[in-house]
């Protein structure tokens, strides 16, 4: 069958042009059913998996249909880990960056002020966990009465992780005239309910195809004593020599004990638990998916949702208790179209675990032999090579959309009584630049920062350096960290 093409939507310019610079030409399976009926204002339950792109197939269609102009939110994205708000609003930044969409994360552990200030400023979209949208709807500081798009992302998690109790408090308060669109890779019976009492017309999509696939995914396992499981890691990492690869753990004591004995041998790794401090999660997720270091010890925080290009091979250190779990953690290697690696160590006391595990996906995970000490030193100068070389650093899908962009940060905002109409009518008057070569303006109290898209940053930024703004001279500089 022909596949479609975005231009099949009849998108907007500014959209169309984002997703070409994002290297996006043929829609995936669930952009191409929900796009079409998201831009109808259709109510969507789908069901489908993280990787199958759904967070374009909503983000597309609610960049297309908002109002820039209006200052108020008109999309709430509802997700359950902070990480994943944090990705859902980098995609809506892409998507809607040269129709300059200005996208709002606020999740918990975040600082609650920030989150205020950004929120009194025009925001077309607000991304969220339940608990901290709760919060900020309960202190007045997110209103509701724009709304016209939800999105709940990832709703079976929503459930397991006792969310539903606040997601329901938070439908009770939004507008009724809106579209929701659920997204959920599985279908139990709560989530039919929300969708029976808070949507209307609902239209089912299912794209569930099979995540557990032996194409893109070789499924091994290990058997192994507690004790000697260190040892194995040590032994595989040598024969595989993986790219990248995450290493899950029970629990966040084992992902500290793991990831310390991996740096003491110098092995290029990081961690991430829910223990850690939010930005430290933030900044470790951020640089493994640039590549800057092979392997991640992790808990399940890391096993949903989020989306890293080119993980080699997943290792579970511990079996996951929870057997839907395995299909999270496995999923995180074999995306895109490339081959992965999943391997499971098994102690005696796990492998009940790896029963029922076998019994969801359907076959049983081939055991493997340990390899042999032969096999491990013919490796092992290879090995110590790789991980004492510097690894490349990977190029983010946003990088060529964001080539030509400049931040400038301007010291002055709210408290010189500036608003973003100053800044726009005076850089829209310099020689060469128009009203289209600015992106999006964020002014603060002391301070406003403004994207100078298409090349244009050093011009403007040099000009501004002498030019007035509302009668002020501010200071200007560059802001070398786009994100
Ligand atoms: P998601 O399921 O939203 O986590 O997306 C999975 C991955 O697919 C992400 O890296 C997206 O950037 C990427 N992606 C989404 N839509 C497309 C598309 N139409 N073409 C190529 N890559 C895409």
């Amino acid at each position: 069958m022909d596949k479609g093409s975005f231009k099949d939507y009849k998108l907007s310019e500014t959209i169309a042009s984002a997703l070409k610079g994002l290297d996006y030409e043929i829609p995936t399976d669930v952009q191409e059913k929900v796009i079409p009926l998201a831009l109808e204002g259709s109510d969507l339950i789908v069901k489908a998996q993280t990787g199958s792109g759904k967070t374009a197939a909503f983000a597309v269609p609610i960049c297309e249909m908002v109002e820039w102009l209006e200052n108020k939110p008109q999309a709430l994205v509802l997700t359950p880990t902070r990480e994943l708000a944090v990705q859902v609003k980098e995609d809506f930044t892409n998507i809607g960056r040269f129709k300059r969409i200005k996208a709002t994360a606020i999740y918990g552990r975040h600082p609650f002020s920030i989150e205020k200030t950004e929120l009194k400023q025009k925001t077309h979209i607000v991304i969220g966990t339940p608990g901290r949208v709760l919060d900020h709807i309960e202190k007045g500081t997110l209103i509701l009465s724009k709304i016209s798009y939800l999105v709940i992302d990832e709703a079976d998690r929503m459930l397991d992780m006792g969310f539903i109790e606040q997601v329901e408090a938070i439908l009770k308060e939004l507008p009724t005239e809106r579209v929701t669109m659920l997204f959920s890779a599985t279908m139990p019976e709560e989530i039919r309910s929300i969708s029976s009492n808070y949507m209307r017309n609902q239209i089912t999509i299912d794209i569930s195809e099979d995540r557990i696939t032996t194409a893109t995914i070789e499924h091994a396992l290990y058997r192994v004593d507690e004790e000697d499981k260190f040892d194995l890691l040590k032994d595989i990492a040598i024969i595989e020599q993986p790219d990248s690869c995450i290493i899950f753990c029970r629990t966040k004591d084992r992902v500290e004990m793991i990831y310390k004995r991996l740096s003491d041998l110098g092995y290029p790794c990081n961690r991430i638990h829910g223990g850690m401090e939010q930005d430290d999660r933030l900044k470790a997720m951020k640089r493994f998916k640039r590549g800057e270091f092979r392997y991640l010890v992790a808990t399940d925080v890391a096993a949903r949702g989020i989306d890293v290009e080119n993980i080699s091979m997943v290792i579970n250190y511990d079996i996951p208790f929870e057997e839907e779990n395995y299909v999270h953690r496995t999923g995180r290697t074999g995306r895109a179209g490339l081959k992965g690696k999943a391997i499971t160590f098994v102690s005696s006391r796990e492998s009940r675990y790896q029963h029922y595990i076998e019994k969801l996906i359907g076959f049983e995970l081939p055991k493997l032999e340990r390899p042999s000490k032969e096999e491990v030193s013919v490796q092992k100068p290879a090995f110590d090579a790789k991980i004492n070389t510097e690894p490349p650093i990977k190029k983010m899908k946003s990088d060529q959309l964001n080539k030509g962009i400049t931040k400038l940060r301007f010291n002055g905002g709210k408290n010189k009584k500036l608003r973003a109409t100053n800044f726009v009518g005076v850089i829209s008057n310099i020689a060469g630049v128009k009203a289209e070569d600015i992106g999006i303006i964020t002014v603060q109290d002391s301070l406003t920062y403004v994207e100078i898209l298409n090349g244009k940053g050093s011009l403007v930024l040099e000009t501004m350096k002498t030019t007035l703004i509302g009668g002020k001279q501010l200071k200007v500089n560059k802001v070398t960290d786009k994100n």
